[in-house]
């Protein structure tokens, strides 16, 4: 599993990276996927992913 950000749609809420911080920082108001791997342990991608006012998250399979 593996989640992807479009910054051309983030629109730097900052939501993703409050439920998932493992996963997802904020730099420059954007989102970066900072470790790709750490949501497949506490699910919190796919959290992540639908609170995303944007749909800037999506989650692709490996
Ligand atoms: S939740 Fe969506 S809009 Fe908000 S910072 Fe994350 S990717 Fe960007």
């Amino acid at each position: 599993m593996r989640p992807v950000v479009d910054e051309e749609l983030c629109i730097g809420c900052g939501n993703c990276a409050e439920i998932c911080p493992a996963v997802f920082q904020l730099i420059d108001e954007k989102s970066k996927v900072f470790d790709p791997d750490a949501c497949e342990f506490a699910g919190c991608c796919e959290a992540a992913e639908e609170n995303c006012p944007v749909n800037a998250i999506t989650i692709e399979e490996d």
